[in-house]
């Protein structure tokens, strides 16, 4: 596979919609296996109790594992909790355990709530020796805790729409959160990235919602929607990214080439400056 332009600073993405099913976490594991497959260094934060990013991407995580919750609760340092994912070298996830469940409820009488992913974050990136290219971040399908957490870690959203009925309806929920989230908690915090999941051209609807989002959107939209394939719905199950499962299969084909255009476009402007810092 060919290098990808590597980013100046580290991307930091949260995959997020608050509609569940729709293919967040079958982004984040593939578009990340899909960077480091063409030489990207890759961080993948599971941030949901189901955990279903650490199964996909074959890490440990059983209720004893050191985790996110962890991190964000205990305040474990988070290099004592990235894991090695198995099928790249430059491929790496904090897992999250069933004990994240209550941490939606723990947190609300923690200080600095919201910030408390951001602060482990950063400071595992100022002190690892090799730099990440890029970090994604699996929400939960909520506007909890959790979720504002990884807004607040975050310097990019990455929105995956699945092409049916509600996509756009759902959509304007979802930007008025991240507004809000923009003006309290972290004006750097840019929607840079939308990508169309389970795309089935053969149909009228996806072929139309499809087109809706690209009018609304069309510097965020990726030109590559992902299709609608069996072999990304089976990898999860070998604890594989469809990338090593069946690396020439539409899926994988299609995450590979997301993930080169994301590299190609870049980070969004605002994204890369001020550096990063406290907030007041
Ligand atoms: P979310 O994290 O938003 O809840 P998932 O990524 O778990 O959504 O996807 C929901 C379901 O759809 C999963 O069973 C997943 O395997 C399946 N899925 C996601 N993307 C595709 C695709 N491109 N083709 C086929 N199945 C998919
Ligand atoms: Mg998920």
């Amino acid at each position: 596979a060919g290098e990808l332009p590597k980013p100046e600073k580290t991307r930091v993405l949260t995959i997020s919609n608050q509609k569940g099913g729709v293919g967040k976490t079958t982004t984040a594991v593939n578009l990340a296996a899909a960077l480091a497959r063409q030489g990207a260094r890759v961080l993948v934060i599971d941030l949901d109790p189901q955990g279903n990013a650490s199964t996909a991407l074959g890490v440990e995580h059983r209720a004893e594992t050191p985790s996110v919750y962890d991190v964000i609760i205990n305040d474990m340092p988070m290099d004592e909790v990235v894991q090695k994912s198995p099928e790249f070298g430059a491929l790496f996830c904090v897992p999250a355990t069933i004990h994240l469940a209550g941490a939606e409820i723990e947190l609300v009488s923690l200080v600095a709530r919201e910030q408390r992913l951001r602060r482990a974050l950063d400071l595992y990136l100022a002190g690892t020796s090799e730099p990440y290219d890029y970090v994604f971040i699996d929400c939960p399908p909520s506007l909890g805790l959790l979720t504002i957490n990884a807004f607040v870690a975050a310097r990019e959203v990455l929105i995956p729409i699945q092409c049916e009925y509600y996509a756009l309806e759902g959509l304007s929920q979802l930007l008025k959160n991240i507004k809000l989230i923009e003006k309290h908690l972290n004006p750097d915090l840019v929607v840079s990235t939308i990508l169309l999941t389970m795309y089935d051209s053969r149909t009228n609807l996806a072929t139309q919602v499809a087109k809706e989002v690209r009018d609304h959107f069309p510097k965020e939209v990726l030109n590559t929607a992902i299709p609608r394939s069996v072999r990304v719905s089976e990898a999860p199950s070998y604890g594989q990214s469809v990338v090593s499962y069946d690396l020439n299969s539409a899926g994988s084909l299609s995450y590979l080439e997301a993930a080169a255009e994301m590299a190609h476009r870049g980070a969004p402007r605002a994204a890369q400056e001020p550096p990063r810092g406290d907030k007041p």
